[in-house]
């Protein structure tokens, strides 16, 4: 399992919008994240090697990234002023980030109703694997994903979905997964449904 210790990462918390494709305003989109609501802390879910962090980016959020070997969980929305001593020095020091260590509060940052702000406090968290590291697993779980069906897919689900898929650069979709150019790496990677089947 690529991801467990989901009681850990936000306890009490609630899914308040699903993974994948997303026909509700301010949509029509593609979410590839999960968001979760609640009014506790964050704690890092597993053992992490890096974590690194953006105060504000181009839509107003802010972003922790917890770095593995051949994975990475993006967390979004995030009230940075209070994350917690032990991540802050982790993060300056470049020190490992161990499981169970306090993020802090999930925020209602942002810019646009489309990043955060307005749709309340939560955590719009993203789980990026390396596909070459997960081959096998992937391979297992997503047999015939790969999306060269376009024009099924447009008479399923819209054009308004292929259009998206697109615009995001999106090689690959499932309600498990989605495969894209990741702009920070340049690399491509598969962002996994931490929900649906992959553990969390
Ligand atoms: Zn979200």
């Amino acid at each position: 399992m690529l991801l467990s210790h989901a009681s850990v990462f936000f306890p009490g918390s609630v899914i308040t919008t699903r993974f994948g494709w997303d026909p509700t305003p301010p949509g029509p989109r593609i979410h590839h994240a999960i968001d979760r609501a609640g009014p506790g802390d964050l704690y890092t879910p597993e053992d992490y090697l890096r974590a690194t962090w953006i105060p504000k980016d181009a839509q107003g959020n802010t972003i922790l990234r917890l770095i593995g070997e051949g994975r990475e969980l993006r967390i979004y929305h995030l009230y940075l002023t209070e994350l917690s001593p032990t991540l802050r020095e982790a993060i300056g020091l470049g020190k490992d980030v161990p499981a169970g260590t306090k993020i802090g509060p999930a925020g209602n940052v942002g810019i646009f109703v489309a990043s955060a702000k307005g749709t309340g406090r939560h955590a719009h968290y993203v789980y990026y694997v390396d596909p070459q590291q997960h081959e096998e697993e992937l391979d297992k779980r997503l047999t015939g994903w790969q999306i060269n069906r376009i024009k099924e897919i447009e008479a399923k689900l819209g054009r308004a979905f292929t259009d998206e898929i697109k615009k995001r650069e999106i090689s690959a979709y499932n309600d498990l997964a989605i495969t894209k150019l990741d702009p920070w790496t340049k690399r491509v990677r598969v962002i996994v449904n931490t929900y649906a089947g992959w553990g969390m």
